[in-house]
């Protein structure tokens, strides 16, 4: 991509009016803030977890760069989560200002997004960490009645991502963001057969692409390449996402993987690690399905027109989640979701994947990146290859009970909703698909 801010301008319809990135890009601040400042004070906002960039505290830097700001800081020394009330005490917080800065990474770019929606205020964002791909978009992650949620919310007007900051960030969010970036190798598969399905879509080839060509040299032996490719390989997801208007392109199984993690999680009070560390294993276990189908199930040689999903579909559903909810809750709100996607499935015409098999499977694995070479780059970066290298390890029993969980969670048809219709989402086939993700992970490629 040679000019990512052009590229930004058109994604955004003109909204993000500045994508300033490269070894610099914070010498820019000054001028953006005197160009995007509405009348009003400014807010400079934050968290209280210490950031720097080329040795010196960034957020003194930021802070020396713009001039008079009032600092708003969120999340009292500890992790900030975007519940409704935080969100609301940031909103009340920071008023009707005539700028917002916000200086950190995802959490507090999607907070600097929300509280911008909601004041009017132009939003310059400083990117600290390449941990993943949400900050070029006009998306938030919020934390609504418990469980996590994408919102829509409004695009940075500018958004600064500084190499020295990035160079600065704990390594740990810098091998989650290998890992987000590498969704790329599995989701767009997913994404080509529901659009071919006709429940997504249309499936545009020009959506993926720049991703795909940006993360070529992600495992690259000179460092500064590797970081241009992470950098640009995010920031074209987020901007590829909101072109896109939906998160399908870049979200497939390897996702619905880290959700049920956060899911299962969340109704035991446990940790669970950062979302790009169990996308990156979870693109090495999602493309090891793809192949594992490919040569031992049938399901590629059936009539799709004729597949439906099973009349105890709903027991199904209501079933899993139980496991994790006995009050049964979260088992109606999967259900509801997982109707939806019933509904699209009975209302398709799948006779045209019925006639261009060759042509579509062709196309389609196209799409499906090789697992070793997932768990090569991973390697490359220091970040997890396996579910038991996560923080915490995921032992090889939950995670095939998360696997199994999958069709039954969202509105979003994936691979295995295929196999659950023809009968082969079983313990055996994911017994294999843990074997060959193991073999993937250990090869020495
Ligand atoms: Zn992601």
């Amino acid at each position: 991509m040679t000019d990512l801010d052009a590229f930004a301008r058109r994604c955004s319809a003109g909204a993000l009016t500045r994508l300033a990135t490269g070894p610099a890009a914070l010498d820019d601040l000054p001028a953006l803030a005197r160009r995007l400042a509405a009348p009003g004070e400014w807010v400079l906002l934050s968290d209280d977890t210490a950031k720097t960039a080329a040795g010196v505290d960034l957020l003194s830097w930021v802070a020396g760069l713009i001039g008079e700001a009032r600092l708003v800081t969120v999340g009292d020394h500890a992790p900030v989560t975007l519940d409704e009330a935080t969100v609301e005490a940031a909103v009340a917080e920071v008023g009707t200002p005539g700028l917002v800065v916000s200086v950190g990474s995802g959490t507090i770019t999607d907070l600097g997004k929300v509280v911008a929606a909601r004041s009017g205020a132009p939003l310059l964002a400083v990117q600290t960490a390449a941990s993943v791909n949400g900050y070029s978009d006009p998306l938030s992650v919020l934390v609504i009645g418990g469980a996590k949620r994408t919102k829509p919310s409004t695009w940075p007007t500018a958004l600064v991502i500084d190499d020295r900051a990035i160079r600065a960030a704990p390594p740990r969010l810098t091998r989650a963001g290998v890992g987000d970036a590498i969704a790329i190798w599995s989701a767009p598969a997913d994404w080509y057969l529901a659009c071919r399905l006709g429940l997504d879509g249309p499936f545009d080839d020009a959506v993926v692409r720049p991703v795909l060509d940006a993360v070529e040299q992600l495992a690259d032996p000179d460092p500064e390449v590797a970081q241009r490719a992470l950098v640009d390989g995010l920031t074209l997801g987020g901007l590829v996402i909101g072109i896109a208007d939906s998160t399908a392109p870049l979200s497939g199984s390897e996702h619905l993987v880290s959700h049920v993690l956060d899911m299962t999680a969340m109704a035991r009070g446990t940790e669970h690690d950062l979302h790009g560390a169990q996308v990156g294993a979870a693109t090495v276990l999602c493309t090891a399905l793809w192949q594992e189908v490919r040569a031992s199930c049938r399901v590629f040689d059936l009539r799709w027109s004729e597949l439906s999903y099973p009349d105890d579909l709903a027991e199904r559903v209501l079933g899993t989640w139980a496991e994790l909810d006995p009050s049964g809750r979260l088992g109606q709100e999967c259900l509801s979701a997982v109707q939806g996607k019933v509904a699209a499935w009975d209302a398709a015409d799948k006779t045209a994947c019925d006639k261009g098999r060759g042509e579509l499977l062709e196309t389609l694995f196209g799409y499906v990146g090789d697992p070793a070479r997932s768990a090569a780059t991973l390697r490359h970066w220091g970040a997890a290859v396996r579910f038991g290298e996560l923080t915490p390890a995921v032992d090889r029993e939950q995670l095939a009970w998360t696997l199994s969980a999958l069709p039954y969670m969202r509105d979003r048809l994936t691979l295995p909703d295929l196999l659950v219709m023809s009968g082969e989402w079983t313990p055996e086939l994911i017994e294999r698909v843990l074997d060959r993700a193991e073999a993937s992970a250990s090869s020495n490629r």
